[in-house]
């Protein structure tokens, strides 16, 4: 079942032409946090949608390093995604579907060259590009400014992680409406107000949308 946000809406209205807004990033950035968050605070016309790579990983698909593997993947990520996304607009009362990461986030992890992956896909980059209304990218903070030098471990992961957000940026670059925050900050507005408000959470995402 798609989850669906939990709070009440005012709207009446029974059909929703939903528009998908995608939150990528990179690895351990909180994408699935802030979602989880978002869940909990929008009204019940937001479908929030898991993670497809999660989800086959999950189930056993074999998660490994060497090109094969991600070759074999990645275009099994890519439809999982579109059907979860399909599935989500078809059901008719999400205004909006926020997708964990979408279809163009598969090319930041493809071996190959991009046209590839969506000539194998039967698709298009402009095509895949134009079936999301925005692009949030949560960036995972630089090696230099959010990550301790203490362990070398610690380092190498955080240039690792810096690469994927980097190609993860690359992937999505000239989206027409396109925004990328370092600094997401979550928040309770609990403070003060009685217990039927107690499950209210905002979030804030700052940073200037970047030119694509
Ligand atoms: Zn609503």
């Amino acid at each position: 079942m798609i989850a669906t946000a939990s709070q009440a809406c005012a709207c009446n209205v029974a059909d929703h032409s939903g528009r998908l807004i995608v939150l990528t990033g990179g690895p351990g950035v909180g994408k699935t946090a802030v979602l989880e968050v978002l869940r909990k605070a929008l009204c019940r016309h937001v479908a929030v949608l898991a993670e497809a790579a999660s989800i086959l990983f999950r189930g056993g698909f074999p998660r490994e390093e060497s090109e094969a593997a991600r070759q074999a993947v990645q275009p099994t990520i890519f439809y999982a995604q579109r059907q979860l996304e399909e599935l989500a607009l078809s059901e008719g009362h999400h205004a909006v579907v926020l997708c964990d990461r979408g279809t163009v986030d598969g090319v930041a992890y493809w071996a190959g060259d991009e046209a590839s992956l969506f000539t194998q896909m039967a698709t298009t980059r402009d095509q895949e590009l134009a079936r999301y209304a925005a692009v949030i990218h949560l960036r995972s903070p630089s090696a230099e400014r959010g990550y301790d030098h203490v362990n070398p471990a610690r380092i190498e992961t955080a240039e690792q992680a810096r690469r994927i957000d980097d190609a993860i940026e690359n992937a999505w670059r000239g989206h027409p409406n396109r925004a990328s925050s370092t600094r997401v900050r979550i928040f309770s507005t609990r403070h003060g107000r009685p217990s039927n408000a107690s499950a209210k959470s905002s979030y804030v995402l700052s940073g200037a949308p970047s030119s694509a």
